[in-house]
C-alpha cells in the first residue's frame, strides 16, 4: 500500500526535489506526484522518465505568482516544499530574488494550501537560519539570527509554516538541511570548483581563505531523512530537526578533493577572501555543523561521512559532465568512499 495518494514536490525538477521524486515512485511511497516547478535552475530531463511514463506531472509555473498551478494542489495529501533560490551569494547582487522566490513563493503556497484543506506538510529550511552560531554542533534551540538574505527568507518561512500550523492545524515537519551534495547537484563548492578546473586545470580561484568548515551530507541520506520525517506527519503538529552530518570538512580539503578525483597535480590555490575574516561572501557562515541528535533520536542516522559525500559528488558531477580524467574510475579510487 502506499505511504500517499498524490503529493505534490515544488523544486521537484531540482538537485534534491528530483532525487525525492526518485524516491516516492521508485520505493512506492506515492500513487501520483505533481511536481511544481519554473526550471529556473531545475531541469526536464531529471524527472523526464518518470513523466513519459505517467506517474509524475510536470507544471512548469512560478509560484511566485497564483496561476495555473494551483489547482494541481487541489486534493493533494501531502507538499514537500523545497522550491526556492539556494543561493545564498545572490542576496547581495539580487535581494529581491530571496524575497520572493522563498518569502512570497511560500506564502503563496500556503494560501493555496490552505484553501484547499491540504493538511501535511515538509519545509526544506537550512543550517543558514542560525547565522554564525555559538555552540559546535549547533542544536535546533540555537537562536536563530542569519547573516544573509537567504537564510533571513528561511527563518521567515518557517515562521509563517509555524504560523499555519498553530491557527489553521497544518501539520508542519521543518528540516534544517546541512549542505546537501550528490549527482546532478549544479550549485555550491564542489561544482564551482569542478567547472572552474574545467576551465583552467592548473589553477584554482577558491572563495574565501579556505578554512571555513562546513558539513556536507551526500543526498541519498538526504532523502532517506526527507522521507523519514514526512513519515512522522501522522503524528506531529509543527516540528523543526537539524538534517546533516556528525563530521565537517574544510573548503581547502574540498579542493584537495576535487583535483585528485580529476586526477590533476600541482594545481595552484588561490584564495580571494571576501571580507577581512576570510569569508567566501559577504553572509557566508564560515563554520557549520549540526548538532544531528534530534533526528538520530527517532532512528534515522548519515551513511556516509562528509569527506565520503564530497568525493561521491564530484566523482558524480564530473562524470555527468563527460569528464575522462585520468584517475578517476580506477580501483584505488573507488576503494576511497
Ligand atoms: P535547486 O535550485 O536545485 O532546486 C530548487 C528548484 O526550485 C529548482 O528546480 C527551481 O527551478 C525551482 N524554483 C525556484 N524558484 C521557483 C519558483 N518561484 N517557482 C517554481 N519553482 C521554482 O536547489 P536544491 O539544492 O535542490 O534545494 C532544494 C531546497 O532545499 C531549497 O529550498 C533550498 O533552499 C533547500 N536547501 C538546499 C541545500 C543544499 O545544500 N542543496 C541546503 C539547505 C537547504
Amino acid at each position: 500500500m502506499t505511504l500517499f495518494n498524490k503529493v505534490v514536490v515544488t523544486g521537484g525538477a531540482g538537485f534534491i526535489g528530483s532525487h525525492l521524486v526518485d524516491a516516492l515512485i521508485e520505493k512506492g511511497l506515492a500513487d501520483r506526484v505533481v511536481v511544481i516547478d519554473n526550471l529556473s535552475a531545475g531541469r526536464r530531463e531529471f524527472i523526464e522518465r518518470w513523466v513519459r511514463e505517467g506517474v509524475v506531472e510536470l507544471v512548469v509555473d512560478d509560484l511566485r505568482f497564483v496561476g495555473r498551478w494551483v489547482e494541481s494542489v487541489r486534493g493533494a495529501d501531502i507538499v514537500f516544499h523545497l522550491a526556492a533560490d539556494p543561493e545564498v551569494r545572490r542576496g547581495f547582487t539580487d535581494p529581491k530574488s530571496h524575497f520572493e522566490n522563498n518569502l512570497l513563493a511560500t506564502f503563496n503556497l500556503l494560501e493555496v494550501c490552505r484553501r484547499f484543506g491540504v493538511e501535511k506538510h515538509f519545509f526544506a529550511s537550512s543550517s543558514t537560519v542560525y547565522g554564525d552560531a555559538k555552540v559546535f554542533p549547533t542544536p535546533e534551540s540555537h537562536p536563530l539570527e542569519p547573516i544573509s538574505l537567504y537564510g533571513a527568507a528561511k527563518v521567515g518561512c518557517e515562521a509563517m509554516y509555524r504560523a499555519y500550523s498553530k491557527t489553521l492545524g497544518f501539520r508542519v515537519v521543518v528540516a534544517r538541511y546541512a549542505n546537501i551534495v550528490g549527482p546532478r547537484l549544479r550549485h555550491g563548492v564542489v561544482w564551482d570548483f569542478v567547472n572552474k578546473l574545467l576551465r583552467n586545470p592548473s589553477k584554482l580561484e577558491i572563495l574565501g581563505d579556505g578554512t571555513q568548515r562546513k558539513s556536507y551530507l551526500y543526498i541519498s541520506d538526504a532523502i532517506e531523512a526527507t522521507i523519514h520525517l514526512a513519515k512522522m506527519l501522522d503524528r506531529v503538529e509543527f516540528e523543526v530537526f537539524n538534517v546533516g552530518n556528525r563530521d565537517w570538512i574544510t573548503v581547502r580539503e574540498i579542493a584537495d578533493i576535487v583535483v585528485e578525483e580529476m586526477g590533476l597535480e600541482n594545481v595552484e590555490y588561490i584564495y580571494k577572501p571576501a571580507t577581512s575574516d576570510g569569508r567566501g561572501w559577504p553572509g557566508d557562515v564560515k563554520f557549520m555543523l549540526l548538532d544531528i541528535s534530534r533526528i538520530e533520536s527517532t532512528g534515522w542516522r548519515p551513511r556516509h561521512s562528509s569527506r565520503e559525500a564530497v568525493r561521491l559528488t564530484a566523482r558524480a558531477v564530473l562524470e555527468e559532465l563527460g569528464y575522462g580524467g585520468t584517475r578517476r574510475g580506477s580501483e584505488e579510487q573507488h576503494g576511497r568512499c
